[in-house]
């Protein structure tokens, strides 16, 4: 593995969270135990004043949230750079055993909640008041119950279903090897390779990586499948009317017309990033349209690899040109070690970043081999940070955003980064580069996630009956030739992109696709009201930003004065790119 000479490793530190499993950490889950008990004893005796009862439940469950997510999060961060790691298994099976003991009462309360006026009660409660977003949603979640015995049958069996069959996908890929010309390499660091500058490399890559699929194809098409259908089962017993609506309620908090109008807008401006595939094509010496294995290929001068301490510092040049607070507290997160930087085996694929609201603080995972790609990346997870920051100042029951909201902040900090970088090149082949990442990059959250979503919708309409890997991978290819059109070259489309994108594997978060193209249209809107006036966008960021975890999506981008509901806002956005497509097409033209 490279280290560009760098000694340190450069891991991340989970010593606020805890120093192991021992010690305050066993202590914790029995404390956890007993505040588990009390709330079932809470919700179980106490219903004679409705204020003093909910108010109580809540006092409760801020103690358990912010246990459970200190707990939790220390397991799943110390899982997630060592996926073998038995004792943080342990601990998230036992964890998870603890929790599963109040569903009985948590169905009770929420059936309660359901029968309250919400309304009147929150004239004579703060806390009921400062609740009364997520205190609405549980009431209208209410309705989709099932009897309390049929929802503490399910939680006690998640575990060995959903859970699991999402489990077989992170470790079958996790260990997965691929033998490049020979040299046996992780899919991560096979699937880094795509960025190589060496036309052979991107290549022999993108076939050792096909092949290395063949092997666990069919566990993993069976783990596929069985989520999509125990998540068909739930839905339908729980009667949401499709999915995808289950997921607005649900996750996102918003309008079905929201959707709807974002991806007409998507559909209609497929040409454009057409346009793009095509002149990178022609710019790469393709008869024909560009092949999968060069969908990522740098364009222009890329400097072989930017070292991490490098990245930093455009990171942190980029931040504070946006506002110091903003770059005081990247440094922080970079000083502090909330990031894990580099690839090695056991260690989950692609990036994250960790919310610990709790503590103040998150952490970053990366897979950082030094491409420019890298650094945005850097960039982007930091601005979930800066979100997990911000809403630390939340009370504990109010610091979950929904999934497309949770890219504002990283997509804006990754726009920042980008025009900063471009701003500073007047070197032809250099801003090729730079231009060509960025809008490589929004086509994925485009275009890539265009075909994502409609395989995922195929997928829940035909998850009813168990589907071989051979039929996943039909799918898989008619989805991208929906999305890319004559974009790509038929003959070499990615039939296994459903092995690689953990974001299928999860029963409850369906459609964790849309998001994406959401926040980066979102952040790109926004950066553009940033530029027309930055001093009153300064002053409404920040608020935005907290007023995710308890409004609806359209309240929240309303208070940037932006209507989600009507396509011109996300056609405006999508203009923005086309800006840089064009500048781009003609730069490679020249
Ligand atoms: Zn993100």
């Amino acid at each position: 593995m490279q280290k560009f000479g760098d000694k340190m490793e450069k891991k991340w530190d989970l010593n606020s969270l805890y120093t192991g499993f021992q010690g305050k950490y066993l202590e914790d889950i029995e404390l956890l135990k007993k505040l588990i008990k009390e709330r079932i004893k809470e919700i179980n005796d106490n219903k004679r004043d409705s204020i003093i009862y909910i108010e109580s439940v809540i006092k409760n469950d801020e103690k358990i949230t912010i246990l459970i997510g200190k707990l939790f999060s220390f397991a799943e961060l110390t899982l997630s750079t060592d996926i073998i790691n038995e004792e943080a298994d342990k601990y998230i099976s036992i964890i998870t055993l603890i929790i599963n003991d109040s569903v009985k009462a948590e169905v009770d309360f929420q059936k309660y909640i359901k029968n309250v006026d919400l309304e009147e009660l929150k004239k004579s409660s703060d806390i009921i008041n400062n609740y009364s977003f997520i205190l609405s949603k549980l009431g209208k979640t209410a309705s989709h119950l099932l009897s309390k015995k049929e929802e503490v049958l399910y939680s006690k069996l998640r575990k060995v279903c959903g859970s699991s069959w999402g489990k077989i996908q992170e470790i079958t890929t996790s260990n997965l090897l691929c033998d490049v010309n020979g040299e046996s390499k992780t899919l991560t660091e096979t699937r880094n390779l795509a960025y190589s500058a060496d036309s052979k490399v991107r290549k022999d890559a993108y076939y050792a990586e096909q092949k290395a699929y063949k092997s666990i194809e069919d566990v993993v098409a069976i783990s596929l499948t069985n989520i999509k259908y125990e998540s068909n089962v739930l839905l339908k017993l729980r009667k949401y009317k499709d999915p995808i609506t289950y997921n607005l309620e649900e996750n996102c908090n918003m309008k079905r017309e929201s959707l709807d109008a974002l991806m007409s807008a998507i559909l209609e401006f497929r040409p454009v990033f057409i346009k793009y595939l095509k002149a990178k094509a022609k710019y790469l010496g393709h008869k024909k349209s560009l092949p999968f294995y060069d969908l990522f290929a740098p364009l222009g001068k890329s400097n072989s690899t930017i070292d991490f301490d490098t990245a930093c510092s455009l990171v942190l040049d980029s931040f504070y040109s946006f506002s110091p607070k903003l770059g005081d507290f990247a440094k922080k997160a970079i000083k502090n070690n909330w990031i894990d930087v580099y690839p090695k085996k056991g260690k989950v694929g692609g990036a994250f970043c960790a919310n610990l609201p709790y503590i103040r603080e998150s952490r970053v995972l990366l897979n950082f081999t030094g491409s420019l790609d890298n650094c945005l990346t850097l960039a982007h997870e930091l601005g979930h940070a800066y979100h997990g920051e911000i809403i630390s100042d939340e009370l504990p029951l109010n610091t979950n955003y929904p999934m497309q909201l949770a890219e504002t902040a990283s997509i804006f900090c990754e726009t920042i980064m980008g025009k900063n970088l471009i701003s500073k090149v007047t070197d032809k082949e250099e801003k090729i580069a730079i231009l060509e990442q960025s809008v490589s990059d929004s086509t994925q959250v485009i275009i890539d996630i265009l075909s994502r979503y409609l395989f995922e919708e195929d997928l829940y309409k035909k998850a009813n009956n168990s589907l071989s890997a051979s039929k996943l991978k039909s799918m898989m290819i008619n989805a991208q030739k929906k999305a890319y059109l004559d974009g790509l070259d038929h003959d070499i489309l990615h039939p296994y992109m459903w092995i690689c994108k953990g974001h299928y594997y999860s029963v409850d978060g369906n459609f964790y696709n849309f998001p994406y193209a959401f926040g980066l249209l979102y952040g790109r809107g926004l950066y553009a009201s940033y530029l027309k006036d930055p001093e009153e966008f300064l002053k409404n960021y920040d608020k935005m930003l907290f007023l995710t975890t308890h409004a609806t999506a359209e309240d929240v981008t309303l208070s940037m004065g932006i209507d989600i509901t009507k396509k011109d806002f996300w056609i405006d956005s999508l203009k923005v790119i086309e800006e840089e497509i064009n500048e781009l097409v003609v730069l490679l033209e020249k």
